[in-house]
């Protein structure tokens, strides 16, 4: 029977002031979130999904949680990232309160002491020595490897399979859960990551984005390096060789595919063809088991091992047309290969990660509306009880942090072009209130970043601080936080900034976030899923909202200034949060 609330008030309770600061205070709701969610996971609830402001905790949350759930109820959890800069808080948690608890990146994040190179290209791994054969000190002393002992990555990974907390990524998660235990399920049942009792996803809104890019399969327009040296290995050893330029046809075939189905069709023949090159590497790894020989067929054991992944991922996707139908394959040209993704995401989600957990909490700032999102992450048929949410309130004081959006110059395609000098004259007197502070203008794309360079005085131009490619954009970050009245200039301000404080006074975005519809894929999801396209929009704004109001009494003073904003809040009013709708005052 599940606990009563007292009871699970007081375990957490202990539970903080015991691991976490004898003197530990929770944060307001914070307490009741973490009741709520050991509750849900007690019950057996398979999925929670909770919004949780900037502000409310939300990492210290998931790790009582999960702590409790252990000591209390022999509960055990995974806590995945997004990516390294999370993953990295959370390492410096874990080791700020001494939590014995495991946190494991991927191979190529940890370097082999005896080479020198990433793990995944370490000693062990040319010489294909299991990291099963590793995690045992003796078994890996008789491979002649004593120097797992000391390896990082062998002692990361040995405390990460066995701590009843493990922080990981959302990549390595779906890799393990996924292709890794199936691969060794079978053996004998050892499985070095098996389900647990609970999964928590910290910024759950990406792992839509983590799990296409993860599985969607990607078709080179040119004969790739892998089935070149494949090739070479077959010719020489008399096996047949493949037509490897039929890639070309493929690519091409898929390029000019007019429907779904020429679509499949190319797909499928050219996942005939990287079966014939999983075929070449079963024997290269033969070889390589029978001569010993591994590091003179390293070339090759790294082909096959691309031709095997890529080969994976092309008989999945075709296997959830099998089950789903043609009519979920969009295509996407890039310069060098054509992508293919699904757009039933919920069903991929399904598939690579419903099947392989227990329960499942989703937690983020910007989920958005939870009736939409329970649709975007494939659980919109689950059975009554099984999915519930969570909307924790905002604590900030936002009462200096106004969102003021303007009705008249829209930014649509149609429009753009009468109104961006209104909306550039406008930035410039927005500019002049805030002299002396610094602040951001989220332009929407490098052309409009040229445009308001092109109409700005000298005078503000020299406070703009702008980039064109990502590499440019951390040089302007600096610079950007060293100087005193800086304004940094560019498209892609909204996500992971952190200004707190008095590093961003003001924030305007010229262009309403919009994903681009030349994009298949987000042509195709704005059409089969109702509302999708306004609520990924909202929740890039939301995003953009909490860059400068990190800690309650921080300020910052918003402006939406792309009068497509005056529609999005007539009709989609429901997509944003609550305290984002009480902050916003048209402008005048
Ligand atoms: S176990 Fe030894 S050989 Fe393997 S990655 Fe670690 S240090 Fe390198």
């Amino acid at each position: 029977m599940t606990p009563d609330k007292e009871t699970l008030i007081k375990q957490a309770t202990e539970w903080a002031q015991k691991y976490l600061d004898p003197n530990f205070e929770f944060r307001k709701y914070q307490l009741e979130s973490i009741v709520l969610i050991i509750t849900r996971v007690l019950d057996e609830v398979k999925t929670q999904v909770m919004n949780a402001p900037t502000g409310s905790g939300k990492s210290l949350t998931a790790i009582i949680s999960a702590g409790v759930l252990f000591e209390y109820y022999k509960k055990t959890s995974y806590i995945l990232c997004s990516d390294l800069s999370l993953f990295a808080q959370y390492e410096a948690d874990l080791k700020r309160y001494n939590l014995p608890w495991g946190h494991l990146k991927g191979k190529d994040n940890y370097v082999c002491q005896r080479n020198g190179n990433i793990v995944s290209c370490g000693e062990c791994a040319l010489n294909m020595v299991s990291t099963r054969t590793l995690q045992d000190a003796e078994s890996a002393e008789k491979a002649g490897y004593s120097c797992a002992k000391e390896c990082e990555y062998v002692k990361m990974r040995n405390l990460a399979m066995k701590a009843p907390v493990t922080v990981m990524t959302y990549q390595l998660y779906l890799i393990q859960r996924n292709y890794v235990n199936d691969l060794m399920g079978g053996e004998d049942g050892y499985m070095p990551f098996p389900e647990r009792d609970f999964v928590i996803c910290d910024e759950a809104h990406k792992l839509n984005d983590i799990i296409q890019s993860h599985y969607a399969p990607r078709i080179p327009v040119d004969v790739p390096e892998f089935m070149k040296t494949l090739d070479k290995y077959a010719s020489k050893h008399h096996i047949k060789v493949p037509d490897s330029r039929s890639t070309i046809r493929w690519a091409n075939k898929l390029k000019s595919a007019k429907n779904h189905a020429d679509i499949i069709s190319a797909m499928q023949r050219y996942s005939d063809l990287l079966s014939e090159y999983a075929y070449i590497n079963e024997k290269v790894r033969e070889e390589a088991q029978k001569t010993r020989q591994f590091r003179k067929l390293r070339a090759e054991l790294t082909a096959g091992n691309l031709a095997r992944e890529c080969n994976c991922k092309c008989s999945d996707f075709l296997e959830l047309v099998k089950e789903l139908g043609p009519q979920i394959a969009v295509k996407t040209e890039g310069e060098n290969e054509i992508t293919i993704n699904c757009t039933y995401e919920g069903e991929m989600i399904t598939k690579y990660f419903h099947n392989v957990s227990k329960c499942e909490l989703f937690m983020s700032a910007t989920l958005g509306d939870l009736t939409l999102y329970k649709e975007l992450i494939g659980v919109k048929d689950c059975p009554k009880g099984q999915y519930k949410g969570l909307d924790v309130p905002s604590t900030f004081d936002f009462s200096k942090s106004p969102i003021y959006y303007s009705e008249a110059n829209p930014m649509s395609f149609k429009e753009k072009a009468n109104s961006i000098r209104p909306i550039c004259r406008q930035i410039i007197e927005i500019c002049n209130m805030f002299k002396g502070k610094r602040g951001i203008i989220q332009t929407g794309n490098y052309e409009n970043t040229t445009k308001l360079l092109d109409y700005v005085p000298a005078d503000l131009k020299k406070r703009f601080i702008t980039y064109t490619n990502a590499r440019e954009k951390n040089y302007a970050l600096d610079r950007f936080l060293e100087s005193e009245d800086g304004i940094l200039v560019g498209p892609t301000l909204l996500e992971g900034l952190n200004f707190d404080g008095d590093k961003c006074r003001f924030s305007i975005c010229m262009k309403l976030p919009y994903a681009s519809l030349a994009n298949n894929l987000v042509a195709a999801k704005k059409d089969l899923i109702p509302n999708w396209y306004a609520g990924q929009c909202v929740a890039s704004l939301e995003q953009g909202f909490g860059r400068g109001v990190r800690f309650n009494g921080d300020w910052c003073v918003n402006y939406i200034l792309d009068g497509c904003i005056a529609s999005l809040i007539k009709y989609n009013a429901n997509l944003f949060s609550r305290n984002t709708q009480m902050r916003f005052k048209r402008l005048g």
